[in-house]
């Protein structure tokens, strides 16, 4: 049946649904024994309903830029799938924003969501708007244009947008005045908002200090192992890699490499974290050149001199491997050298990093993999914690936070393991993680009828 459902799919799509294809492919190889073992799924049509989006909705966007001339982009919003609760998930701005890459971003949502165990549905939307040399005002006035057309299909509890590539609290702050201004609504219509206006604390680190309390419970239980003094990769420079860096380094590990679109930087000595987030912190999109200019130590390698579909940020001896940058952006050629540099485990920061041969080959190895849509699920988790406070009028300390996602990231290696273990699939966190996320999206499903 799956194979049925995933030729229709691929009959019906096109060339940009390249990555939509790809995540769903995944998850239903990873439901083929579940799904034919309960004739409920497929008397339901769960799968066929569950990769279709509930809805497409794309829109102009004009604006003005400093000189006072017209732009134009597109906009997006995908409501994927609310029957865990309201759509919830990132928005995107960046150059590569197209339906189908925002399609595999709120399937993968789903799954990521239904993990966490909370109430949220899955969304993503975005733009092909590309914040790089843009100047503030010009990125105020993109943000307020994008909430004029997206207003409209939002609401604390219908879908509540948040931040990802390209797309910080500035963002965030920026939109949310211009729905209070169309609304005159002053609720949790965002998350990730600035703490002054209802934000929470600890969501800027919530991902990254997620993925690196989920790689230490993995480690933990599966090889009795910790992060101190161990050596790291992380790659990408933005929100999620530098708060990754800065949980590795608070649990005593040695990171040294981390990347941009244009050039990875590696320092054997530790990547300098305040000097990084000097750089690249809150959205400033400053080339890594400058890092290597301040440690002349450092190697930084230009993206035109990457040796063909390698990445030289995971060509270095390392414990683990964190990829945080973008989907693909780890390959089966890295994924070699990695296993040749003894790398023990890969925990994904970003939304699908690794490539599915990549991935395979990590497996047959027995390299610990945690697919991003468990491991970085410590964001959106936050965000719902957000949601929360937002809904009672409170504000949690930093401690209660910090607690509360510590727990839910060592909960979602458990039930991953456990799920895994319990199909067959012991030490096989991709199958764990869809399984476990699946089960409980279609229950919901079955049980709100068609
Ligand atoms: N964009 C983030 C993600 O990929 C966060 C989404 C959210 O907080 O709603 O999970």
């Amino acid at each position: 049946m799956v194979e049925k459902i995933l030729a229709n799919l691929e009959k019906s799509s096109c060339a940009v649904d390249n990555t939509f294809l790809q995540a769903v492919s995944e998850v239903l190889h990873s439901l083929t024994p579940i799904v034919e073992s309960d004739p409920r799924y497929e008397m339901n049509g769960i799968v066929e309903r569950l990769v279709t989006p509930d809805r497409i909705i794309q829109f102009k966007v004009q604006w003005l830029d400093d000189q006072n001339r017209v732009n134009i982009n597109n906009g997006y919003r995908i409501q994927f799938n609310n029957s865990l609760g309201p759509y919830k998930g990132g928005l995107r701005f960046h150059p590569s924003v197209t339906t189908g890459v925002l399609k595999f971003l709120a399937f993968e949502q789903i799954f990521k969501n239904s993990l966490t165990g909370l109430p949220i549905g899955g969304a993503k939307g975005g733009s092909d708007f590309d914040p790089k040399g843009k100047s503030d005002f010009e990125i105020m006035k993109f943000c307020r244009a994008f909430m004029r057309e997206l207003h409209q299909y939002i609401g604390a509890r219908t879908d509540v947008p948040a931040g990802d590539i390209g797309v910080g609290s500035k963002e965030i702050g920026f939109l949310f005045g211009e729905y209070k201004r169309i609304s005159r609504n002053y609720d949790g219509v965002l998350s990730g908002k600035p703490y002054a206006f209802g934000g929470s604390l600890m969501r800027p680190q919530a991902t990254g200090y997620g993925v690196v309390y989920f790689a230490q419970e993995m480690l933990k239980e599966e090889l009795q192992e910790t992060l101190d003094s161990q050596v790291c990769c992380v790659s990408g420079a933005g929100n999620v890699a530098l708060h990754t860096i800065e949980k590795l380094q608070f649990f005593g590990a040695k990171v040294i490499t981390c990347s941009d679109s244009e050039g990875t930087i590696y320092d054997p000595d530790g990547i300098k974290l305040e000097l990084l987030k000097s750089i690249k912190g809150d959205e400033k999109r400053q080339s890594l050149k400058l890092y290597k200019a301040k440690v002349p130590t450092s190697v930084y390698t230009q993206k035109d001199d990457y040796p063909e579909g390698a990445h030289p940020v995971w060509s270095y001896p390392c414990f683990a491997a964190f990829p945080c940058a973008t989907q693909n952006e780890l390959t089966k050629a890295d994924a070699q050298s990695l296993i040749r540099n003894g790398c023990i485990a890969v925990v994904e920061g970003a939304n699908m990093p690794t490539t599915p041969d990549a991935i395979d080959l990590l497996q047959e190895e027995g390299i610990l993999f945690a697919p991003g849509k468990a491991s970085n699920a410590g964001g959106v988790a936050v965000s719902e914690f957000e949601m929360s406070q937002n809904a009672s009028m409170e504000k949690w300390d930093y401690d209660k936070v910090d607690r509360k996602l510590d727990e839910l990231m060592r909960q979602i290696y458990k039930r991953i393991a456990l799920t895994a273990k319990e199909y067959g699939r012991e030490r096989n966190f991709v199958d764990g993680a869809n399984i476990a996320a699946f089960k409980r999206v279609a229950e919901a499903m079955i049980l709100e009828g068609v």
